[in-house]
């Protein structure tokens, strides 16, 4: 065994050493169900690799300030409690450093909102459900899909240039009866043909014609975290496409499963779905 295994080992071995070591820091450090969190890791010039996970998600880690930031998701549907959290670094001398915890995750309470829908719009015959499988599996794969480049920065705008603060998210949804999956998103009112505009740097991921979300842009910002933007007019961007922040992408519509002209604004991070209104509030200056 090299003497940098065994420095390795040594390193790793006690947490008190790793505390000392390691300054790890979470903002907030209560959070909601479908808040983000950010982790701060500080003087820490010359990591060769940071990983780390919260609630089993892992964490994308980029360089910031003297240290290394990363975002975290709390899914909407994670249960309330202790979410345990995990940090690894390996440093520029080859030392093993760790640090573990856990955040407090508090309930929310989200409304139930009672729909009723055009039949056909509901109970889908077996090609349309057949359709709308293949097209949630597409998206799924999506968020899946980790591009290793942060391509945000700064803030995040809102979409539409409307006072709405937008509503719905995580509403419990009782469509013609029946109980559906949560609404995992804010709708924003706005008059058809309203601008529709990037909440931050991207690339377009995806412009396509679902059944639900009617036509749709998603945008990869890298490292795990993709917007959405849902019942659009049109799109005005096409696959692959850079993006900035407050560039126009499409105009509000009502296509797809909508009962009228709004926006279906939506955020994923690592695939943890998050409250778009949480993406707005973060700020972390350059
Ligand atoms: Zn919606």
């Amino acid at each position: 065994m090299g003497l940098w295994v065994l420095l390795a080992l040594l390193f790793s071995a006690g947490p008190a050493l790793a505390h000392d070591t390691l300054s790890v820091r979470w903002e907030p450090r209560v959070v909601g169900q479908g808040d983000l969190v950010v982790v701060f890791l500080t003087r820490l010039p010359d990591a060769k690799t940071v990983e780390g996970s919260l609630a089993g998600r892992p964490l994308s880690f980029f360089p910031y300030g003297d240290g290394y930031a990363a975002l975290a998701g709390i899914d909407l549907e994670v249960k309330p409690g202790h979410a345990a959290w995990r940090i690894g670094v390996l440093d520029g001398r080859e030392r093993s450093i760790k640090a573990s915890g856990k955040l407090q995750v508090k309930g929310r309470k989200f409304p139930l909102q009672h729909l009723t829908l055009p039949k056909e719009m509901v109970d889908l015959d077996a090609p349309t459900l057949k359709r709308v499988e293949e097209e949630s599996e597409r998206l799924r794969t999506l968020y899946a899909t980790v591009t290793p480049e942060r391509v945000w920065r700064g803030g995040f705008t809102k979409p539409v240039g409307v006072s709405d603060g937008g509503n719905g998210f995580g509403a419990r949804r009782i469509i013609n009866g029946q109980p559906r999956a949560p609404h995992a998103g804010v709708d924003y009112s706005a008059d058809p043909g309203t601008p529709v505009v990037a909440s931050n740097a991207g690339r377009v991921a995806l412009v396509a014609e679902y059944f639900f979300p009617g036509r749709l842009v998603v945008l990869d910002h890298g490292l795990g975290l993709y917007t959405l933007y849902f019942h659009l007019e049109r799109a005005e961007v096409a696959e692959g496409d850079r993006v900035e922040r407050g560039q126009p992408i499409g105009r509000v519509g009502s296509s797809g499963r909508a009962t009228g002209p709004h926006l279906h604004f939506a955020a994923h991070l690592r695939q943890a779905r998050v409250d778009p209104a949480s993406l707005l509030r973060l700020r972390l200056p350059e």
